[in-house]
C-alpha cells in the first residue's frame, strides 16, 4: 500500500503535531507517523512552561494549566536557600498528555491524518521526493518530510545531519501527598543531587499535595540516573516536602543539548527536540520547539507553494530560528559550561551571595525562564564581582 502527501512529519509530539496543524491549515495534504500507540505517553516532561506558550497554540491555557507558580526555592548543596520571585506568576504547571492531545486535534481538525503505532523505519531520498517505510509495512511517499522525532532523532542520522552536543539522562516521578507552598518551585543544586544540572519538585495543584518531581545529569555521571532519584528521597532537605507522598506516575527522558548547526537538508527539517532547540539553562524544550516549529510550518507552506524543496531554499528556516532563538540558546550553553564545573562549595558560595535582597529583587524583575541572558547585564550593574565568573561571555 503506498501512501501520498505533501508532507509527512515523523513524531507525534507538541512540536510535530503543531508544524502539521500550520501546514494543515493552509489545505496541503499532511500525515503524522507516530511510533507510540497513545498521543502524548509515556510522559517525559516536568510540565513547567511560561505562560508566553499558550501564543503558539490553538487553545485556552484552561485545558491544560494545573497550577500557577510565582517563584522558587533553589537550594545550595548544603542547605542554603535563595528565594526569587513575588506576586506574579511566572510559569504555569501543565497537564502534558492533555497539552499534546489538544495540539494534535488541532492538526486534525485542520485535515492532518495521524497514524499512531507507526514507527519510521527507513526514509530515502529520491530526486523530487522522499519514499518512508513504517513499522505497519505502509510506503509513504512525500514532498516534503519533517523530523520532529524527538532527542535520539532517526531522521536526523538518516540525512546525516548533525548530533547535539550533549543529552541529559532525567528521571521522574508524579507524586501525592506531598507538603508544599503551591506557588513555589523547589529547585535543588549539587553534584551528589544531580551533577551538571538540578532536580525538582513542581507542584502541580492548588492544594500543594500533588507534585511532578525529577531531576536530570550528565550524561558521563558517575551513577545512573535511578541512583541520585533513590538518594533525593534521604537527602535531609527534600524531607520537608516529600515525607509521606506516593508515586503515582513514573518520568524518564532525555534531553538533548546544543542546538543543531544545520537543520534541513533537500527536501526535509528538523525541529524540536530533533534539532536541539532546547534551553540549556532549564532543559525546557516546548517554548523554544514552538517557536521554531511555527518557522518551520511557514518556511514549508512557501516551498510547498513554489514547489522548491531545495536545501538552498529550505535554510531559510535555519536563518530564521537562528536569529530568533539560536542566540539565547548559545549563550545558554555558555552558562552550562559555567555551571557544570562548579563545585558544591562555590555553588553554595554563589547562592548565599545571591541571597542579598538587592540581587533577588534583579532576579525576581529581570529573570525570564525562557530568555535567561536577559538577567546578565543588570545583574552585573547590581553585583560586578559576578564578572570574574563569567570571563568567557564577557570576552564575546
Ligand atoms: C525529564 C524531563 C523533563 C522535562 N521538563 C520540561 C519542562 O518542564 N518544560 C519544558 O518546556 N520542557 C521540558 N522537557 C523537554 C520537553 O519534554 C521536550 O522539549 C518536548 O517534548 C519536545 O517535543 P518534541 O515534539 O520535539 O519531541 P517529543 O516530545 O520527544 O516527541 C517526539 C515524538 O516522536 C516519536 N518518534 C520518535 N522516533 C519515531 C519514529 N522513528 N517514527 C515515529 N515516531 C517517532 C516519539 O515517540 C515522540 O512521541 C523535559 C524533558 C524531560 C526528559
Amino acid at each position: 500500500m503506498q501512501k501520498k502527501y505533501d508532507v509527512a512529519v515523523v513524531g507525534g509530539g507538541p512540536i510535530g503535531g503543531s508544524v502539521a496543524e500550520r501546514i494543515a491549515e493552509k489545505k496541503f495534504k499532511v500525515a503524522i507517523f507516530e511510533q507510540n500507540k497513545q498521543v502524548g505517553e509515556p510522559l517525559k516532561c516536568a510540565g513547567l512552561v511560561t505562560p508566553r506558550v499558550f501564543d503558539f497554540v490553538d487553545f485556552s491555557e484552561e485545558l491544560v494549566v494545573q497550577n500557577k507558580v510565582k517563584g522558587a526555592n533553589i537550594h545550595s548543596p548544603s542547605g542554603y536557600t535563595l528565594t526569587i520571585g513575588g506576586d506574579k506568576v511566572h510559569a504555569f504547571v501543565i497537564d502534558r498528555v492533555k497539552f499534546d492531545q489538544e495540539i494534535i486535534n488541532n492538526s486534525k481538525k485542520n485535515g492532518a491524518e495521524i497514524f499512531l503505532g507507526n514507527k519510521i523505519l527507513s526514509a530515502q531520498k529520491h530526486e523530487q521526493h522522499i519514499e518512508l517505510i513504517t513499522s505497519q509495512k505502509t510506503e509513504v511517499e512525500c514532498r516534503l518530510l519533517i523530523g520532529a522525532d524527538g532527542p535520539y532523532s532517526k531522521m536526523r542520522d538518516i540525512f546525516a545531519l548533525p548530533r547535539p552536543i550533549e543529552f541529559l539522562r532525567g528521571m521522574g516521578a508524579e507524586i501525592t501527598g506531598a507538603n508544599l507552598d503551591p506557588d513555589y518551585v523547589e529547585i535543588f543544586v549539587g553534584n551528589k543531587i544531580a551533577p551538571g544540572f538540578f532536580a525538582w519538585i513542581i507542584p502541580t495543584n492548588e492544594q500543594g499535595t500533588n507534585a511532578r518531581i525529577g531531576l536530570c545529569i550528565n550524561q558521563d555521571s558517575a551513577y545512573p540516573p535511578k541512583h541520585y532519584f533513590s538518594n533525593f528521597f534521604k537527602n535531609g532537605h527534600t524531607s520537608q516536602y516529600l515525607e509521606n507522598i506516593e508515586i503515582t506516575n513514573h518520568i524518564g527522558g532525555v534531553v538533548p543539548l546544543g542546538a543543531l548547526r544545520k537543520t534541513c537538508a533537500s527536501n526535509m527539517m528538523l525541529v524540536g527536540d530533533a534539532a536541539a532547540q532546547v534551553k540549556p539553562t532549564s532543559g525546557g524544550g516546548i517554548y523554544t520547539g514552538l517557536l521554531c516549529a511555527k518557522h518551520c510550518s511557514s518556511v514549508a507552506v512557501e516551498a510547498l507553494q513554489k514547489n522548491n524543496f531545495t536545501l538552498r531554499f529550505l535554510k531559510k528556516y535555519h536563518k530564521l530560528w537562528s536569529v530568533d532563538i539560536g542566540v539565547e540558546l548559545n549563550m545558554g550553553m555558555k552558562f552550562r559550561k559555567i555551571f557544570k564545573n562548579l563545585s558544591d562549595k562555590q555553588m553554595d558560595k554563589y547562592i548565599t551571595k545571591f541571597q542579598n535582597p538587592k540581587i533577588t529583587e534583579i532576579i525576581t524583575k529581570h529573570g525570564d525562564i525562557d530568555h535567561p541572558s536577559k538577567l546578565v547585564k543588570p545583574l552585573l550593574k547590581k553585583a560586578p564581582s559576578l564578572l570574574k565568573l563569567i570571563p568567557n561571555i564577557i570576552k564575546e
